[in-house]
């Protein structure tokens, strides 16, 4: 940890022309801006007469906390954050769709909205958040990170599909972070049939419905028609009262990003849930290793915001970097701080990486090989449409040779989903996407796990990289 002659002077409420004169007088020559280890700043302070505080980066940290507002009197009430999780084609987007073009649209005339992560929607008895991002993963991943910010689970459950393989793994996760489930049963539009055949199922695990002496909420809703959805609404708010939501709304705020992007013409855009204070904008704000100012905030329907309070997702322009999604965010009342947290952050992150196991990744794969004794490059590949999937397939096949083989591990056509990443993670592949991107759960596994994610638009560059990577591999390095 080093000082400058400025900043030490500045410490000790001298001017530097005086501090170098003194320093002079004990044999060091330094100019104003030269920077001084530790040990030495410590000993011209102490010769000076001035006791010394060591600065330690990890009272920095501490700081963070310190500096906020922890009086329990001032707690509130505050909306409840809403996930809601099912088996698959069960119909959760279908329920955030419906509830947000209901609850959203009409109301803010002209707005668009967007899908941020995340979305608040105004209901008479109160306010509910709902994260936008339906399914496990999402979850998952945050609770891995150990940040809860979900309240209460919406588990739907298709009455004519009944209890699946992940509405079981949706029980599951719910019971392991302790967080209450209310049971949506969908599609109640589309047959007359018996819910108190899935209640049984569900019993099973453990969910059981008030009338039955449980603690659950089951209510029968379709995402098509609407029926219901305004019960769904009023049982969240029901369960958030008995469970006496609170947080605190005032000081320098807290929260956790939901998601985050580049935007070509703007940078770093992240969609942050608060969960602590108000955050203003112009506030200086740090999450992980990225730290930034507030330039702007907008709502799910882009309009400006200058407050945010506890439960509202709101969309944060100013970073520096891009955040990572799942990093819990704070306002610091200095910039200065921010920077210095950032920057000590990204050096103990690579410290932390350096010891960690290098997986997979094309630019050494050679060095892999060796180690693992790996003669075959596995591949996941996702493509837009079946035709370019077929002929790249072929091509890359073509690559192999007596040496290394390829192999085609998984492919298809779509989006790479969070199945083609842990697959890739199982089986140490690289990732394809030809004209497709990863979802954004997938692309926390990716990140998390630092496989090997590569997007090509050209086939000829895609079939090259991969042959150069091989050559590479073949070539004996000196
Ligand atoms: P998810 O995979 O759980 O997100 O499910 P989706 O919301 O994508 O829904 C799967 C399919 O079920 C879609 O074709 C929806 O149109 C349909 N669906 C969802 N909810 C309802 C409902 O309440 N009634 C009917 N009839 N169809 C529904």
């Amino acid at each position: 940890e080093f000082i400058k002659v400025s900043e030490l002077a500045n410490k000790m409420s001298i001017k530097s022309v005086e501090l170098i004169k003194k320093m002079i007088s004990f044999g060091i020559i330094a100019t104003i801006n030269q920077l001084l280890n530790q040990k030495t700043a410590q000993l011209i302070a102490e010769k000076m007469g001035h006791k010394v505080i060591l600065y330690n980066k990890n009272d920095l940290e501490k700081s963070i906390i310190c500096d906020r507002v922890i009086d329990n009197t001032l707690l509130k009430e505050r909306p409840p954050v809403v996930t809601i999780m099912g088996h698959v084609d069960h119909g959760k987007t279908s329920l955030l769709d419906f509830i947000r073009s209901t609850r959203i649209a009409k109301k803010e005339a002209g707005g668009i909205t967007q899908h941020i992560g995340a979305y608040q929607v105004k209901t008479k008895k109160g306010l509910i958040t709902f994260l936008d991002t339906p399914g496990h993963a999402a979850f998952t991943s945050m609770r891995a990170r150990g940040v809860k910010i979900t309240d209460i689970i919406v588990l739907v459950v298709a009455v004519d599909d009944g209890v699946q393989p992940q509405t079981i793994e949706a029980i599951q996760h719910a019971k392991a972070a302790n967080v209450p489930v209310l049971v949506a049963i969908n599609k109640i539009d589309r047959i007359e049939s018996d819910p108190e055949q899935i209640k049984h199922a569900l019993m099973k695990h453990d969910i059981v419905p008030e009338e039955w002496g449980g603690d659950n909420i089951f209510i029968q809703v379709s995402a098509k028609t609407g029926k219901g959805i305004d019960d769904l609404l009023n049982l969240i708010l029901l369960q958030a009262e008995m469970m006496e939501l609170k947080a605190i709304d005032q000081g320098l705020a807290r929260g956790v990003v939901i998601e985050s992007y580049i935007d070509k013409g703007k940078g770093p855009i992240a969609t942050i849930l608060i969960q602590e204070g108000t955050l203003k904008k112009g506030d200086i704000i740090l999450s992980g290793c990225s730290y930034g100012k507030v330039k702007a905030m907008t709502n799910e329907v882009g309009k400006n915001i200058n407050k945010a309070i506890p439960s509202l997702p709101i969309v944060i322009l100013g970073f520096s970097s891009l955040p990572e999604i799942g990093s819990v965010m704070y306002a610091l009342n200095d910039e200065k701080k921010a920077r210095e947290l950032a920057i000590y952050r990204q050096e103990k992150n690579r410290e932390n990486k350096l010891d960690k196991n290098r997986r997979l990744k094309l630019d050494n794969i050679f060095e892999n090989m060796k180690e693992e004794n790996i003669l075959s490059l596995n591949i996941v590949l996702k493509s837009d449409v079946q035709g370019s999937l077929e002929a790249i397939c072929e091509a890359l096949l073509k690559l192999s040779n007596s040496e290394i083989k390829i192999k085609i591990i998984g492919s298809g056509v779509g989006a790479i989903t969070e199945t083609d990443a842990t697959l890739a993670l199982a089986s140490n592949a690289i990732i394809i996407g030809f004209n497709v991107r990863a979802y954004t759960s997938s692309k926390q596994i990716i990140e998390k796990e630092k496989l090997d994610l590569r997007y090509y638009s050209v086939i000829y560059t895609l079939i090259n990289d991969i042959s150069n990577a091989m050559k590479g591999m073949l070539s004996p390095e000196y």
